[in-house]
């Protein structure tokens, strides 16, 4: 056979057909496979051509325009003009050629962060290694939550149900089992089948790997979904058209104008028409498209940096205007680094020290130390609690770590404090069958059968939960007795409001015969043994990002499926607002939606709550208007991770389906990640709207001047080439220097800001109106006065052109920071990339000004040293009264909230 008949073999053939087996490869075999197959990898959609990727950034409508006119002057003999439009032209294609640069590597970065991996076993361990590596023959373990990294032939299945609707459409998922399908079976139908990029919605499973990489069915059909995803945003898509159109609008006028100059005015055409193309260029804001894709490009990439992964990019923008961010507990708020502090069993109350997973510790009884296999129940919890487990410790030079879930490590490092051998334990049975964990059922149970013939079924899950299917506990003679629920209530509350997360543990022997284990078996009958208090401090970093999130007006609340007294004991710990009012997965079934929408606001912490009360949370805190981020990191919280309008799924924890439904990935699952993200997307959104806000104004500036010079019959202050050469100039440095502003101080003690405010808000319209007439004042005041004192043309000229570039330089000084004052040490500092482009600038300047050619070029002569500093008199007066002007608007702006705020006050 082959190994595409696999789904038609039973399994030993199929093994036998891929050279494998069971226990699966060895590492060096592996290696080997992986050098004859290759990487399990789709293979790339071919990249295009640099040349060709380089030339298509000509193609767009200013260009054309510009290099008609580039033609014209041609045809005219501007030799110099043409040149300088060809520049204009060149740079906007290499500003083009070189964001697109930036945006692919801030995406390819993500893409390497978010690659998949996979848990096989190699050398007859569990091992995780990235799905990449996967080879044909390798044996994979599949859980919920799980995407199928490559093509698997099933060996094992145990309520494992799979959604293929990439490959097959079908959206409900598929049943699947280890019994072959007939050969001829339909993709759909190939039940005893898992295929690469399918994803895994409940139960548990292996697979042999039959086929990777681009000979997988998805890999078949690859070329069909290998879409790229463009470096876009809402927000900067509206200011691309909205620049369209600007563009379309500006060439109109400048038509209109081409012909009232030539026939009205009577203009000689060559001088009219090189005014009009400087008035395109200087009034189109050409620049605008890159430099917004650079800021978000590099706003990806300061995110990843703080661990914090873009996978929907508008969410960016609506990271800024989060005003709740609801998180899970375990390992985002707290470490995730669980250790047994105590455990309860029937008569005793035990204690243990020890660091880490570390096997090896004390135990205590009371205040003495005692060796934990005098104790039987304690043993026999600690077996259980070994055999019912996923999870392993690895020792790397006396350090121990855990493959899988933290809170079964640290059962497993009980048990060696216990004194109970896991290997020897373990090989001593053999699992037959399980029932994977749930946050939806709350426990985990499996089935084993030793070699004399005994069948055990262990359970470890929530109190209440397991409390509720045992009907006996272990009596101090070793037997059954009555089971006192009173008494394990109380103490697993008395466990919780120390902060500990508890688990109780439960047994039952069944028949021999027995090889399952349903719902039914462990609903009712079992024997309770004990139960366990585990330790998980908070993060340190999250008690500080909470105060943070407080400063910055977002409330953070608690969803956790543990104890409501675990959760409570933690809320305090980390300082959330509220931590007294708890309200548990049972109390919000009893709610309806009206209910729970009032509650949503005050309550901080939801305790024993299920996936689908994150649902129903996130759609009450959104029906009151507000902004939500939510965290999630199994199957069933897709949902919930959908309908937030920031879905933040754990990187390491969470499942790929998580993931896939997420905004957001945290490399790290640290709670301070999402806060950091948060100031990342407030910082872009200023950015962008610092880039905005610089260039209309300055765009409009220039095209004021030029065009009230052309309609009164002026003399122009200063030439089309000129014009030319400072957007030339300005436009490869000044705006792009704000696409990489840092965050500004005050940026994370701002309230949110609400979702539909507008970009283009009064206060910019207002802005933009008040600058473009300093500038044309400014321009026109210089040219004036040169005139007047008898100065050259050309050297009134050469001033009014410096002074434009001067308050540039100052208007951008004074946007870098929009929200506080600009004459702080760390505003005027700045950054290298500020003060990079400011030198570069005056040096340009000073060059065009006193070098013999390029004045010739530029028609420009030097400007005496009084003048000159005339020139700055200006940018630093124009700076003066911009800045002047907006500490009085944030003076009158805080004292109008402080007003409000004393009126909320009042009311309160
Ligand atoms: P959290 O929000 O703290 O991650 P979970 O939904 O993961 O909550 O867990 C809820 C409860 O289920 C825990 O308090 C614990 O009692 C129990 N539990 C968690 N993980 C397991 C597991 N692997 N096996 C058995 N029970 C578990
Ligand atoms: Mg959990």
């Amino acid at each position: 056979m082959t190994t595409t008949d696999c789904h038609a073999a039973d399994i030993d053939a199929c093994l036998e057909t891929l050279e494998s087996s069971a226990g699966g490869l060895e590492s060096a075999e592996a290696a080997a496979r992986l050098e004859t197959h290759g990487p399990n990898r789709l293979p790339q959609p071919p990249r295009q051509n640099v040349v060709l990727r380089f030339l298509a950034h000509f193609h767009n409508i200013l260009i054309y325009v510009l290099i008609g006119s580039a033609v014209i002057t041609m045809a005219m003999q501007h030799f110099v003009d043409m040149a300088v439009i060809l520049a204009v032209v060149i740079a906007n294609a290499v500003i083009g050629f070189i964001q697109e640069g930036r945006a692919e590597k801030a995406m390819e970065s993500i893409r390497g962060m978010l690659a998949p991996h996979a848990a096989v076993l190699r050398d007859g361990e569990r091992k995780s290694i990235p799905a990449e590596e996967l080879v044909p023959g390798d044996i994979v373990l599949l859980e919920a939550g799980d995407k199928v990294p490559a093509d698997l032939r099933l060996i094992r299945a145990s309520g494992l149900q799979i959604q293929e609707a990439i490959l097959t459409g079908e959206s409900v998922p598929s049943d699947k089992s280890t019994a072959p399908v007939a050969q001829d079976a339909a993709l759909g139908d190939r039940s005893s089948m898992a295929y690469s990029g399918t994803m895994v919605t409940a139960g548990q499973g292996r697979g042999l790997v039959v086929s990777t990489g681009a000979a997988t069915e998805i890999g078949r059909i690859s070329s069909l979904l290998a879409t790229v995803e463009v470096l876009t945003t809402p927000l900067v898509r509206q200011m691309n058209v909205f620049a369209k159109w600007l563009t379309l609008l500006i060439l109109l006028i400048a038509a209109v104008l081409l012909a009232f100059g030539y026939f009205v005015e009577h203009y000689e055409f060559t001088e009219m028409f090189m005014a009009v193309v400087g008035l395109s260029v200087a009034a189109i804001p050409e620049g605008l498209p890159a430099v917004l894709t650079i800021t978000l490009a590099v706003g990806v990439q300061a995110m990843a940096r703080r661990n914090a992964i873009v996978r929907r990019l508008p969410a960016i923008e609506t990271l800024g205007s989060v005003s709740v961010i609801c998180t899970d507990k375990t390992g985002t708020l707290t470490r995730n680094e669980m250790m047994v502090a105590s455990v309860a069993v029937t008569g005793h109350f035990f204690s243990f020290d020890g660091s880490g997973y570390d096997p090896e510790g004390s135990v205590w009884l009371a205040d003495n130390r005692v060796n934990g296999r005098d104790h039987l129940h304690l043993a026999e919890l600690a077996r259980a609690a070994a055999s019912c487990n996923d999870a392993s410790l690895h020792s790397r030079e006396g350090f121990w770590t855990v493959e899988g879930d933290p809170m079964e490590g640290a059962l497993l490092a009980l048990a060696g404090k216990v004194g109970v051998d896991v290997r020897r334990e373990l090989s001593a049975r053999t699992r037959t069958d399980q029932i994977p964990f749930d946050s939806r059922h709350k426990f985990m149970a499996t089935l084993h059968h030793d070699h004399p013939g005994h069948a055990d079924i262990f359970v470890k899950g929530a109190p209440e939960q397991v409390l509720a299917m045992c009907a006996e506990q272990r009596g101090a003679s070793g037997n059954g007795e009555a089971l006192d629920e009173a008494y394990w209530t109380e103490t697993a509350d008395n466990m919780a409001v120390q902060g500990q997360r508890v688990l109780a543990i439960a047994t039952r022997e069944v028949e021999r015969e027995q090889t399952a284990v349903g719902f039914a078996d462990v609903e009712g009958g079992l024997v309770l043994v004990g139960l366990v208090g585990l330790i998980d401090p908070p993060r340190t970093e999250s008690i500080e990002a909470v105060a943070e999130c407080r400063r910055a007006g977002i409330r953070v609340k608690m969803i956790t499926g543990d104890h409501a007294g675990t959760a409570a004991a933690i809320g305090r710990l980390i300082g959330l607002e509220n931590p007294d009012d708890v309200l548990t997965g049972r109390q919000l079934d009893e709610m309806d939606d009206a209910e729970l929408a009032a509650a949503v606001s005050s309550v901080d912490i939801f305790a024993r709550t299920t996936p689908e009360h994150k649902l129903r949370l996130v759609m009450a805190l959104q029906s009151k208007g507000i902004t939500v981020a939510m965290t999630g990191d199994g199957v069933n919280d897709a949902p919930a991770l959908k309908r937030a309008d920031a879905g933040i799924a754990m990187g390491r924890k969470g499942s790929e389906a998580a993931k896939e439904a997420a905004e957001l990935v945290l490399a790290d699952d640290n709670f301070a990640s999402i806060v950091a993200a948060v100031r990342e997307g407030r910082t872009v959104y200023d950015n962008i709207k610092k880039v905005i806000s610089w260039t209309l104004p300055t765009n409009a500036g220039e095209a004021i001047t030029i065009v009230v010079a052309l309609l009164f019959g002026m003399t122009l202050p200063i030439t089309p080439v000129q014009i030319l050469w400072v957007n030339l100039i300005t436009a490869i440095t000044l705006g792009m220097a704000l696409a990489f502003e840092p965050t500004e101080e005050n940026t994370m003690r701002r309230p949110p800001r609400p979702r539909d405010e507008p970009l283009l808000t009064g206060q910019m319209a207002w802005q933009i109106v008040l600058v473009s007439g300093l500038f044309f004042a400014g321009v026109f005041g210089i040219y004036a006065y040169a005139i007047d004192r008898g100065h050259s043309i050309e050297l009134a000229r050469t001033m009014a052109l410096n002074t434009l570039v001067v308050m540039e330089i100052a208007y951008l000084f004074f946007i870098r920071n929009i929200y506080g004052t600009s004459l702080t040490w760390q505003a005027v500092k700045g950054t290298r990339f500020v003060w990079g482009t400011v030198v570069t600038v005056t040096a340009a300047q000073f060059a065009m000004t006193y070098l013999g050619p390029l004045q010739r070029i530029f028609a420009t002569e030097a400007v005496p040293f009084f003048d000159g500093v005339l020139v700055v008199g200006i940018g630093v007066l124009l700076f003066a009264i911009i800045e002047v002007e907006k500490q009085l608007r944030l003076s009158i702006a805080g004292r109008a909230r402080a007003h409000n705020d004393g009126k909320q006050d009042q009311t309160d």
